[in-house]
């Protein structure tokens, strides 16, 4: 079996990790998201988790070869043999030259990139929609997952509010985030021909259908260049 080595693109807010839960059940692949990864890496104190903790003690950002190196310790383990799921890295086109080098040190390289895409309305639309149990974390959404109550959590009845990350002039400096550092990435991997567009913006089943179909013909371009 050819092996299917996939990463996750999109900007906030476009289902992307709900898409990527979904693949690392259908697909049965190890999926990285590159918090976890680095996490795990200090938490099982290899020599770069002892790195990686060195620049978070210091409250420094991680740098793209540190971090690219966490997620080369994980692929190339048995758990990634068959391939793996890479979420929230890379985010920009120097992450994803270091990463394209290092999985070509390990005689890798990428099947392909997914991009699950949102425009800028319907992510403020899905993200300032979001309603936060401020006791219990649950989630609602005033358009499509409405409280029987407003402001209250059906569940315990706890207050609900719009958490930081979900107030619209932080969901737009996301975006601007995204366009300046990330947008480049799409054309950096079109150009490489690995990029397949998936709308985000299709009900979720859709989008997981969508998702399915890109990804068997992956597998199949994959197969027949063996
Ligand atoms: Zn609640």
């Amino acid at each position: 079996m050819s092996e299917l080595n996939l990463v996750l693109l999109g900007p906030p807010g476009s289902g992307k990790g709900t898409q990527g839960e979904r693949l690392r059940e259908d697909l049965d692949l190890p999926y990285y998201a590159t918090g976890d990864i680095l996490r795990e890496a200090v938490r099982e104190q290899t020599d770069l988790g002892r790195k990686a903790k060195e620049y978070m003690d210091r409250g420094d950002l991680v740098p793209d070869e540190v971090i690219v190196g966490a997620i080369a310790e994980r692929v190339d383990s048995t758990e990634a043999a068959d391939g793996f799921i890479l979420d929230g890295f890379p985010r920009t086109v120097p992450q994803a030259e270091a990463l394209a080098a290092k999985l070509s040190e390990l005689g890798r390289a990428l099947s392909g990139v997914l991009l699950i895409d949102a425009d800028d309305d319907e992510v403020v639309r899905r993200l300032g929609g979001r309603r936060t149990c401020v006791e219990n974390g649950h989630v609602f959404h005033v358009e499509f997952n409405p409280p029987e109550r407003e402001g209250v959590c059906d569940i315990d009845g706890s207050e609900l509010a719009v958490r930081d990350d979900d107030k619209p002039e932080v969901i737009r400096h996301r975006l601007d985030t995204y366009h300046e550092k990330t947008e480049p990435l799409i054309d950096f991997y079109d150009h490489q021909s690995l990029l397949r567009r998936i709308d985000g913006a299709a009900p979720p089943d859709r989008v997981a259908a969508e998702v399915e179909r890109t990804l068997a013909t992956l597998k199949l371009e994959a197969d027949e260049a063996i």
